[in-house]
């Protein structure tokens, strides 16, 4: 028997009778990371990394949960079980499993570059390495994030003389915190969309972050004029943008990377900012695990294996449910 198994709940360790980020409810879960599609709903407890735990709470209500401290080792019906920093969002985790000298690594969501507000990653030495593959293609490389921040700053303070609003876009959990973390004050006031207003507070608690001010119907244009709105990329187009007055309107995702991509052509500025690992931190990860074995969950998983392959690695992929990212489920994360 396999330690981890692909099922139709989710990954499963039938030893330990728990699920890694299982797709549908189940009686123990563990969860790498607060998106939607690794932490859902309808599990009966559930265990994640301890800076996860305010975030699962804020997404999923009342949940039985606790947490525990990166690299601290528990144990489930004789199986080890750790999490290790992903550096994807603020509580992200790889998660290991360790059973008779056998270990496992399942990396949920990760990147390899620093973003100033997350853990960085760790290379964890195994056996089997499960790994996403968002972006697994030689096309995509990232340029270094701060040069990435000084567009935005640059972008910002041109607005800014000419008296334009900048609408700036990312998913509301990270994203839009990494963005916040990187703008500089002194340009002018940031005001927030309630749904980024919110996971923002949860996570102030950790992080510190320059003042936000929230939009609410009180707010007048006028006060808005010339400053930076952070906002989730559902807003784009919406009665509630439009109220903002005259706007150059950022959206900030790796997806900004394709030329065709239907949100670069429907916004004024992209800026190529991802919380994934592009092709080459994807390859340093692998080979930094000195495993043997690796199974591909959610990306080009078919493609990127075959690549590995043909690099002497055994790969596979593997059919999940976490969701083939693209610019536009970038709403729901
Ligand atoms: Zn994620």
């Amino acid at each position: 028997m396999k330690l981890l198994e692909f099922t139709s709940n989710g990954i499963y360790c039938s030893k330990a009778d728990v699920y890694l980020d299982p797709w549908r409810g189940v009686k123990k879960a563990i969860i790498t990371h607060g998106h939607s599609d690794h932490a859902r709903w309808g599990s009966k407890s559930y265990i994640t990394q301890i800076d996860n735990v305010p975030i699962l709470k804020h997404r999923l209500g009342d949940i039985s949960v606790s947490g525990k401290k990166y690299g601290d080792k528990f144990q489930i019906n004789g199986v080890t079980f750790s999490f290790h920093p992903a550096g994807h969002i603020p509580g992200s985790s790889q998660i290991r499993v360790e059973y008779k000298g056998e270990v496992w690594v399942f990396t949920g969501d990760f990147k390899t570059q620093d973003d100033k507000i997350s853990t960085p990653y760790e290379p964890i030495k195994c056996n089997t390495f499960i790994t996403e593959c968002t972006f697994g293609l030689p096309v995509y490389k990232w340029e270094k994030p701060k040069i990435v921040h000084e567009q935005i700053n640059n972008w910002w303070a041109e607005n800014k003389s000419n008296g334009v609003t900048s609408l700036l876009m990312g998913y509301s959990l990270g994203k839009i915190q990494r963005l916040l973390k990187n703008l500089e004050p002194e340009i002018g006031k940031i005001f927030t969309h309630g749904a980024t207003e919110k996971m923002t507070e949860v996570l102030r608690s950790k992080i510190d972050f320059p003042k936000t001010t929230l939009i609410t119907r009180d707010t007048s244009k006028k006060e808005i004029q010339g400053n930076l709105v952070l906002a989730p990329p559902a807003v784009l187009g919406s009665a509630w943008s439009r109220k903002l007055g005259i706007t150059s309107t950022g959206y900030a995702s790796g997806w900004m990377a394709i030329r065709g991509a239907r949100r670069r052509r429907a916004v004024d500025r992209s800026f190529v900012l991802s919380d994934h690992a592009d092709w080459d931190g994807l390859l340093s990860a692998i080979y930094s695990t000195e495993c043997e074995n690796v199974i591909t969950t959610h990306g080009y998983t078919d493609i990127f294996a075959k690549y590995l392959n043909e690099q002497g690695l055994n790969a596979l992929s593997e059919k999940t449910e976490y969701e083939q990212e693209t610019p536009e489920t970038e709403n729901l994360k």
